[in-house]
């Protein structure tokens, strides 16, 4: 079965082929069918991934499913949650994976409370008008170190370190990260309810 990723990162694409794989899904970033993305206004996560999925079931009239993350910190009461992939904009930095973790650790800086969560929300519909979409929420909670640490992943991975596994996400073995991140436990919930409701 094809289905769509409503996401142009690579990273995301990667991540989600691999723990599709199982279900024979072949999974399609969307920038090989069209161009263009959707508009995401909303103030949470579930709505705008909702928003990317149905855009991508219209656009090309497969299945879709979207991933809407971001990383919520405690000390700024749960921001910057839906804006966090743009979050160094704010500060008047190009957007980049680079200067967002740039950002967080300048903006963090006086703040002893380092406690983060990192939540990814997938949504699934079969169609662009779809009644009934499936939503997997998943979370990890960690702590923003003062300096990056490790090479692997994207985004904060470096800066998230995670207390039970001693090391931040950047610092794992993608195959360990993706066993217990925020996506890979939103996905494992996602393989369950695709298996029952669409397999
Ligand atoms: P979006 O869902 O693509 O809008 O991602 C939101 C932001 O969260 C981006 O800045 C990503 O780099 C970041 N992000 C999403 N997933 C991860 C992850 O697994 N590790 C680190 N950062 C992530």
């Amino acid at each position: 079965m094809k289905i769509v990723l409503a996401s142009n990162n690579k990273g995301k694409l990667a991540e989600l082929q691999s723990m599709l794989e199982p279900l024979g899904v072949e999974l399609i970033a969307q920038s090989q069918l069209f161009a263009g993305e959707a508009e995401e206004p909303y103030h949470t996560f579930v709505e705008n991934a909702l928003a990317k999925a149905r855009f991508a079931a219209e656009r090309t009239g497969l299945p879709a499913i979207a991933d809407d993350a971001g990383m919520c910190v405690e000390a700024f009461g749960g921001l910057p949650g839906v804006q966090t992939a743009y979050y160094c904009t704010q500060f008047g930095y190009e957007k980049s994976d680079a200067n967002n973790v740039r950002a967080l650790l300048e903006q963090m800086q006086d703040i002893d409370n380092r406690r983060a969560t990192m939540v990814s929300t997938l949504v699934a519909v079969r169609s662009a008008l779809d009644p009934e979409p499936l939503i997997a929420v998943g979370r990890v909670r960690g702590e923003i170190l003062r300096e990056p640490k490790g090479t692997n992943g994207f985004g904060f991975d470096p800066i998230m370190f995670i207390p039970e596994l001693g090391n931040t996400f950047a610092q794992l073995p993608p195959v360990v990260k993706n066993s217990y991140s925020h996506r890979g436990r939103a996905t494992q919930q996602m393989l369950d309810m695709l298996r029952e409701n669409w397999f």
